[in-house]
């Protein structure tokens, strides 16, 4: 398959030409021309498919077909996402893409200041990427006339029920013309999105990628069970002894983020923490720092799981398991991205044996467990229960967040089918099978 049998324009083929992506993705050819057909989409599909590009394109195009005439440049699409970051991130995507065409685009979200975002809403966009707090504070303040929307993008629109934004979903939905395309995106099908699509969507086209979630199948993934408190010593090892660059480290909690990169630093391994309670700022510059190298590992609570975009990101470990298994597979699918094969490092205490056990069940296989010699867990050692972390959900924040649904069950209808045989360790001569 190639991308010029899917009906893009020359200016859209050139863009993804330049990019260097030589055939579309799955969800990429299944897509594009049902969105170049005007018809509403709901579609299976995780970060790290090219879902973005999948809906981007067609969607850019299909502006492009509508000449406007006067000067005034009214929102005409408008994307919805969870995070800041993935704001961001789709942001660039459409700037990437459309750099060929005419159609101006901008993103908001919160944290930052409101009024550089007025002037270039007053300015006029055709395309406005946003996370729905910073949406309704424009249309409160009668910044932002979403009247003349053709197209609405939900993505990741588990995540944002899961974080509690449908009320303010809701909001925006009665404030768009009645008539456009609606084009939903969700790793997951629980009965609350389905009723939301229920209620959104015009007889709508059903996209799933066959797997679920290929980015985990590039992925070896391994388990280092190991102390509580010897984590910190064993990643410094496995850091240092396999001399590890770009290492994403998940931690539960913002302060344990924060902790663990000090000691990291102390360690002489450069390390940045990157999660909700940093200043927007300070999060483009450890993204920035990471992704060219300047510091060796990036801290982050699970915020970062959404949205980061790191090509060719070689080591996820995770510091601490997620307390939601689902969390695990967003995590592990920063790495393995794009047809390379990733690693996914979990360093496991007995308090996470449980954790340990949901995660399998939900991959519906086992991971393939490694004892680092000099690590080995002390038996004398009893569980104790894992403290919930705060730093699942840590930004972004719904203004009501008591309507936030509970995940369990959100998986109900969909597997993280992840590969966990064969995983054999680059170097380390002194971590054996165990
Ligand atoms: P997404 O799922 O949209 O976050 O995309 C995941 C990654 O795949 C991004 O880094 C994209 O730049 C990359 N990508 C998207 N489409 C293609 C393609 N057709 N070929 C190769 N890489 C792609």
């Amino acid at each position: 398959m190639s991308f010029n049998n899917l009906g893009l324009m020359t200016e859209l083929l050139q863009a993804v030409s330049e990019q260097g992506y030589s055939q579309p993705t799955l969800i990429q050819a299944k897509a594009i021309p049902v969105v170049l057909e005007g018809r509403d989409v709901l579609a299976g599909a995780q970060t790290g498919t090219g879902k973005t590009a999948g809906f981007t394109l067609p969607l850019l195009q299909r502006l492009s077909a509508k000449k406007i005439t006067s000067g005034h440049h009214p929102v005409r699409a408008l994307i919805l996402t969870p995070t800041r970051e993935l704001a961001a991130q789709i942001g660039e995507s459409v700037k990437l893409y459309g750099k060929h065409l005419p159609l101006r685009s901008t993103v908001i979200f919160g944290g930052v200041k409101i009024n550089p975002q007025i002037q270039t809403l007053r300015r006029g966009v055709d395309i406005l990427v946003a996370t729905p707090g910073r949406l309704l504070d424009h249309v409160a303040q009668k910044t932002l006339d979403l009247s003349h929307v053709e197209i609405l993008v939900l993505d990741e629109a588990d995540r944002m029920l899961d974080m509690g934004f449908l009320p303010d979903i809701r909001k925006i939905l009665a404030l768009l013309p009645k008539r456009r395309q609606n084009l939903l995106f969700s790793a997951t099908f629980s009965n609350e999105i389905k009723r939301l699509a229920g209620g959104l969507l015009n007889s709508p086209t059903y996209i799933e990628v066959a797997q679920q979630n290929p980015a985990a199948e590039l992925v070896q993934q391994v388990v280092h069970h190991v102390d509580k408190k010897r984590k910190r010593e064993l990643l410094s090892f496995l850091i240092g002894s396999r001399n590890l660059q770009q290492v994403l480290v998940f931690t539960r909690t913002k302060h344990g983020a924060n902790r663990l990169s000090q000691q990291l630093d102390r360690d002489g391994i450069s390390s940045t923490a990157i999660h909700g309670n940093k200043s927007q700022g300070a999060r483009t510059r450890a993204l920035a720092d990471f992704k060219r190298g300047a510091v060796r590992v990036l801290v982050a609570t699970d915020i970062a799981a959404r949205g980061l975009d790191i090509e060719q990101l070689p080591y996820v470990v995770n510091y601490e398991l997620p307390n939601i298994s689902e969390d695990y597979v967003h995590r592990i699918g920063r790495t393995g991205r794009a047809g390379h094969v990733g690693e996914a490092i979990s360093l496991v205490c007995i308090d996470e044996n449980k954790l340990l056990r949901d995660i399998e069940r939900l991959l519906k296989t086992k991971i393939t467990t490694q004892v680092v010699a000099g690590y080995e867990p002390n038996p004398a050692i009893v569980a104790e229960p894992v403290k919930k972390g705060r730093g699942h959900h840590d930004y972004a924040k719904p203004r009501n967040n008591r309507n936030s649904s509970k995940s369990g069950g959100k998986w109900s209808n969909s597997s993280g089918r992840s590969k966990s045989s064969g995983q054999s360790n680059r170097s380390n001569a002194r971590i054996k099978n165990g």
